[in-house]
């Protein structure tokens, strides 16, 4: 169809249903009328969001923020002058609003004319008037709290497509729900979970184009395998779906690039781990080609040594897959870290630009996934080794598990001295990656690519029953990495002094030359996304709580603001009526819940020290609105009574913590700010234990059941490792003991 046509039916389709919203009294309580009689003239131009609207969005309306990472290209880089180097230390706060949440929050909003469509926690969505933060709709798609466990990474979600008139969010649980922008009113619905007795979830934000809604899934840890379906934009059905590891063989292939994909799967019983391989962050469209483009994640389980005993690279893990938008065919598949070891993944957000490189002109494809290598790839069509697809690799934080990326084959090199299979290992990057999902900022001009980075080791050591019988068999319900997990904090205890130190970093890196244009140090290593803007500035929110706006030229800081809580969000930038706003959401936890309470010094982290806000906070030039400063929260740790003096019971406790339960409430039952501490846990939860444990009492919460897996015993044994670290620390803090792991030993039997 005549692209003109295409527009002008839209635009009648569009105009139609605002007529339509506009004579309809909604029947939804819950739905502000002022929706439809305040915004009714504006809003007219959601339903507009078409593939060209967003293919020109920098040509036509420089303002918006029309795709996940603004543009098709997704290099967060706003043309945005108004806030700038010299005027930027005029920017305040124009408004906040509560999000109702203290669990993590890592959308990026899309921003269409004045209004902003963003997901907090538990993929609630908010349509919300941009200029003033007042709610138009919200809608709560009602995830079971139960599937809270079902998630590695708490109850997050990083936003929603926006696309000729609808919006749409995956749910935790799996759904793909389409709303009408206008009213939030759900239009269609489908189950995406092929399946129900596995632990998928979504978290990624849909990415939608050629009139298809594209989404992946999370789950690898758990033992999944890993796909991306796209569906039909209007009426949801299904157009594709593409599996990103094989299946079972004896059961045949989907497809040609299932049976290539299996022959580099080798011994072993892949598929019944699930093989892992979820597209769960990193989708993206190509113009250009007419490509989507799945950033895969890491195996099911991480080690390859059980998941594909006989070695291969395991495709498409931690790959950058190409697929035919139309037929979801493959096209072309570029591999970051073969036979994928580490919890590596690809799924780290994929910028397109066009850059010289060594005097020519190419189309490029830009990543920096969590191996610590920045990849740039030719993305063009046609057969290419992996040699001739990448243009360049430079590594761009600390790396020891490979020396470098062979040019020749487009291979890593691996340090042959950090096989962890025998002698454990400390290991750069560990499983939070060199970089994760917190979105980088391409700036072309300048040539560099803005990184939230980070330095943070894993000791990987292999799961001591697979070192004594050399098979391992899924656990449905927990933790499938392969690793040592039950015996970490001995191991890492056992290591400490030849541990690296973690921390953060923002750099403006030049993916060419490798080389660092500058550097900023952040004391901790789990800090937000980035935006740039040709104002000159680079805005950052940190795990201090600190939202900054960086010199891009020099990293110096041009202005800062106290938001009192951790942040993970990549800021926005967007302009209405004239006006620019930077606008950033506040809440941390996401995949670092498992890391627990930030080392020292690190004791200014301010979700710890105050508590998770989950905000939304705009900022103009000469805003004047105020952030209450918050309490210093209580962190005491209580007297535990009846805690048991058998060393062996909280031994045998502190096992299956670290197996079912440090992922949320951190290792050491430190909890990093989001979830809550369990040293501290009152009379009633101590009471209470073991049913919010078995029963799932407090389910609502996210806190379900683990009868499946945990037996009464275990429980107990749970209940008292934690009461006994509750004691340790509490002795410690009282200057009772001078330090060391576990001082109740001392006091026990
Ligand atoms: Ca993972």
């Amino acid at each position: 169809m005549n692209r003109n046509l295409l527009f002008a039916l839209l635009a009648l389709v569009a105009v139609s249903v605002v007529v339509m919203v506009s004579t309809e009294k909604t029947e939804n309580p819950g739905i502000a009328e002022s929706n439809i009689e305040t915004q009714g003239s504006t809003i007219s131009s959601v339903g507009l969001i078409t593939d060209d609207r967003i293919i020109n969005l920098e040509k036509n309306e420089p303002g918006n923020w029309l795709s996940h990472g603004r543009t098709y290209e997704e290099k967060r880089f706003s043309p945005l002058t108004e806030i700038n180097k010299e005027t930027v230390s005029q920017l305040g706060l124009a408004w906040q609003k509560d999000m109702g949440t203290n669990r993590a929050q890592e959308s990026t909003p899309i921003v269409v004319d004045d209004i902003m469509y963003l997901t907090s926690s538990w993929s609630i969505v908010y349509a919300i008037d941009a200029k003033t933060g007042e709610t138009l709709w919200r809608y709560d798609p009602e995830v079971p709290g139960e599937h809270a466990r079902k998630a590695c990474c708490d109850v997050v979600n990083r936003g929603v497509a926006v696309y000729e008139g609808m919006v749409y969010v995956g749910s935790l649980d799996g759904r793909l729900i389409a709303l009408n922008a206008e009213s939030g009113d759900v239009v269609w619905e489908k189950d995406t979970i092929i399946d129900r007795t596995r632990f998928y979830t979504i978290t990624g934000a849909p990415r939608a184009a050629k009139g298809k809604v594209f989404i992946g899934n999370g789950g690898a840890e758990f033992g999944v395998r890993g796909y991306v379906t796209a569906y039909n934009a209007k009426t949801g059905d299904e157009e594709w779906r593409f599996f990103t590891v094989p299946g079972d063989p004896s059961l045949g292939f989907e497809d040609p690039a299932m049976e290539m994909a299996a022959k580099t799967w080798k011994g072993g019983n892949y598929w019944e781990f699930g093989g892992g391989g979820t597209v769960w962050n990193s989708i993206v469209y190509d113009p250009d080609f007419d490509n989507v483009y799945l950033g895969v994640g890491n195996g099911s389980p991480w080690t390859r040594a059980v998941r594909s005993p006989g070695g291969g690279d395991n495709l498409f893990l931690s790959s950058i897959v190409a697929l035919d938008a139309d037929s979801g065919e493959l096209k072309w598949h570029y591999q970051t870290t073969p036979g994928d070891n580490w919890d590596f993944t690809a799924v780290q957000d994929m910028a397109l630009a066009e850059m010289e490189i060594d005097g020519v002109m190419k189309k490029v494809l830009l990543q920096a996934p969590k191996n610590g290598f920045f990849y740039v790839i030719d993305r063009s069509d046609g057969d290419m080794t992996p040699g001739e697809r990448l243009l360049k690799a430079h590594s761009f934080a600390s790396v020891t598990w490979a020396t470098h990326v062979d040019m020749e084959t487009g291979r890593p090199v691996q340090n042959p001295d950090l096989d962890y299979t025998g002698q454990a290992q400390w290991i750069l990057p560990g499983p939070l990656g060199a970089h994760n999902w917190q979105a980088m900022s391409v700036d072309v001009d300048a040539g560099v690519v803005y990184i939230p980075a980070q330095d943070n080791p894993l000791i990987y050591g292999m799961n001591e029953e697979w070192k004594k019988t050399g098979v391992l068999k899924r656990d449905p319900g927990g933790w499938n990495t392969g690793l040592e997990f039950g015996r970490l904090v001995q191991l890492l205890l056992d290591n400490i002094a030849d541990q690296p130190t973690p921390k953060g970093y923002l750099k403006a890196f030049d993916p060419l030359t490798g080389e660092d244009k500058w550097v900023v140090e952040i004391p901790h290593y789990w800090n937000g996304g980035v935006v740039s803007s040709a104002g000159g500035l680079v805005f950052q929110g940190d795990a201090l709580g600190m939202l900054k706006a960086y010199d891009k030229d020099n990293g110096e800081v041009l202005w800062e603001f106290n938001t009192y809580t951790s942040m993970l969000a990549p800021p926005i930038t967007y302009e209405i009526d004239g006006t620019q706003y930077v606008s950033i959401l506040t809440g941390s936890g996401g995949g670092d819940m498992f890391g627990g309470e930030p080392l020292p010094p690190v004791a200014e982290h301010a979700s710890l020290t105050y508590n998770n806000f989950g905000k939304l906070l705009v900022f103009k030039l000469g805003g004047k609105e105020e952030l209450p400063i918050p309490e210093v929260r209580d962190r005491t740790i209580p007297v535990q009574k009846n805690l048991t003096t058998d060393i062996n019971i909280i031994a045998a406790g502190e096992r299956s913590y670290n197996e079912y339960c440090a992922v949320c409430h951190g290792v050491l039952s430190k909890s990093a700010g989001a979830i809550p501490d369990l040293r501290r846990m009152n009379d009633g939860v101590n009471e209470n234990f073991n049913k919010i444990v078995l029963e799932g009492i407090l389910a609502n919460n996210g806190m379900s059941s683990f009868s499946d897996v945990l037996s009464e015993e275990q429980v107990t044994n749970i209940h008292q490792y934690v009461k006994a670290r509750a004691e340790e620390d509490r002795l410690q803090a009282a200057g009772e003991v001078e330090m060391g792991r576990l001082t109740w030993q001392d006091g026990a039997g």
